[in-house]
């Protein structure tokens, strides 16, 4: 992996204890109030939210104006806030020598393209706008999407703790530069960074899940799992999951 600008190396503790009873997840609702579920409950709603979507469809420019709202501001720092005290919890549950890590989704998650969904929001037949994602590759090479303020903090304040910090992105591995690019100018540091194989068509939920338990194997309990779309949270290997807000765009 090319993670030549970490800022900082996390000594790598190879003790393994995973905390499969208390696996939990978090939705921030629309008016910032924060529900806890298990991580079966999750997969469920995964699916229920994959089955609503064949029949309704988000739409785009709707999703945007949500998306500039005080609701989803407060939505989305809710569920940080919650991140942040699934890490404190999980820290103080630490064995001796075990070694902690939050993963974390990258777009809508660290990084705000919608400076590209608005240029290139688009009519459907149904009549409402979705994304164009067929010029997605582009906007990713330009490295210029902006830092989503909450999560960096969040992010920073984990690696404060010696807590390390991956991320699992549905960007294709031949976006790796210009993503190494980006999170460095948005002032991101991490200690690992995975993307998804070219080609690889998996559902993302399979393609993540598998990752965080690769990341368990190499000796990590994950104490939180982030991200904007169910299929990033869902399946498990993860002590605390929270699903930030979008209504722009969905990824089964
Ligand atoms: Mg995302």
């Amino acid at each position: 992996m090319q993670t030549n600008n970490l800022k900082a190396s996390l000594p790598l503790y190879l003790s393994l204890s995973l905390i499969l009873s208390s696996l939990s997840i978090t939705f921030a609702s629309t008016n910032g109030a924060a529900h806890s579920f298990t991580s079966q409950k999750a997969d469920e709603m995964a699916l229920s939210q994959a089955l609503e979507m064949k029949t309704t469809p988000m739409d785009l420019e709707m999703g945007l104006a949500y998306s500039k709202t005080e609701a989803c501001k407060q939505e989305f720092e809710a569920a940080v806030a919650d991140g942040k005290r699934a890490i404190d919890e999980a820290l103080k549950t630490a064995k001796h020598g075990q070694a902690f890590a939050v993963v974390s989704d990258i777009d809508e998650t660290v990084l705000d393209n919608r400076q590209y969904l608005e240029d290139k929001a688009k009519k459907v037949t149904t009549g409402q706008s979705d994304v164009d994602w067929g010029k997605f590759e582009n906007w990713a090479i330009e490295a210029r999407a902006k830092p989503l303020e909450p999560t960096v903090r969040l992010l920073a304040y984990a690696r404060s703790k010696k807590v390390a910090v991956f991320f699992v992105t549905g960007r294709m591995e031949k976006l790796r530069k210009p993503t190494i690019e980006n999170l460095l100018r948005a002032d991101i540091a991490y200690d690992g960074l995975y993307l998804r194989p070219d080609g690889d068509k998996r559902h993302a939920s399979e393609y993540k899940s598998q990752v965080r338990k690769s990341i368990e194997d190499m000796g990590f309990t994950i104490a939180l799992n982030i991200g904007d779309q169910c299929s990033d949270l869902s399946g498990g290997h993860a002590m605390d999951c929270e699903k930030l807000p979008n209504r722009m765009y969905y990824i089964p």
